[in-house]
């Protein structure tokens, strides 16, 4: 599905760490995902989610978007990917949360988009909704990525669509944990490969139940 190009400029000015050629890769694999409830995990300051969102508005879902809006270890004062412009200086703390409202404003896609504050394990205890589209980019440790395969692959129906971003099989292309969870989602014979695109893995969930290891 095509950006319309005043939402394709916005999420090209927002910050963000995914591609063009991938976002796009990402909003195909979504419009064939059933209208429903989606979930993204790692919002950051919302390129994706406007990519995501626009795509759920055309087809009549929701997406829900959870981060912390802390940043990861990575976005932290003296790693690379340190912004200090998203240093609230009231608190000192990183916060990617008013950007990404400012986002979604400029977006139209606040009916669209309900934005959780929370961390992935704090929702993972009162989340129960089945999905039919799950976006995994958050904390890319390993046992934080594993985490959220656990806790939210689980909701996801038969037929429904599972994206995993920076995925890189080689260890020198990058991290290893959104690899690791891949090769489970396989392994445990719930999931079919249906796409790849750079760091971008797509999977379709299959009918038989999941066994959740
Ligand atoms: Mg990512």
């Amino acid at each position: 599905m095509r950006l319309d190009p005043a939402l394709a400029a916005l999420a090209a000015s927002t910050k963000g760490f995914m591609p063009d050629d991938e976002a796009a890769a990402l909003r195909e694999a979504a419009a064939t995902a059933a209208p429903g409830v989606w979930l993204e995990i790692g919002t950051y300051c919302g390129k994706s989610t406007v990519h995501l969102g626009a795509v759920a508005a055309a087809r009549g879902s929701h997406l829900v978007t959870v981060d912390h809006h802390r940043g990861s270890e990575e976005n932290q004062p003296g790693w690379p990917w340190h912004d200090q412009s998203l240093v609230d200086p009231g608190s000192g703390l990183l916060d990617t949360l008013p950007s990404l409202r400012r986002t979604l404003a400029d977006a139209g896609l606040e009916r669209t988009v309900s934005v959780v504050v929370a961390t992935t394990q704090q929702v993972a205890r009162w989340w129960t909704t089945p999905l039919t589209m799950l976006f995994l980019d958050g904390n890319h440790t390993e046992e934080v990525a594993q985490h959220d395969y656990t806790a939210f692959a689980r909701h996801l129906v038969p037929g429904s669509i599972l994206a995993v971003h920076d995925v890189f099989p080689d260890p020198r292309d990058g991290g290893a944990p959104p690899w690791h969870v891949v090769q489970r989602a396989m392994r445990e014979g719930a999931f079919t490969p249906v796409g790849e695109h750079g760091s971008l893995r797509l999977l379709r969930r299959n009918r038989m139940p999941l066994q959740v290891s």
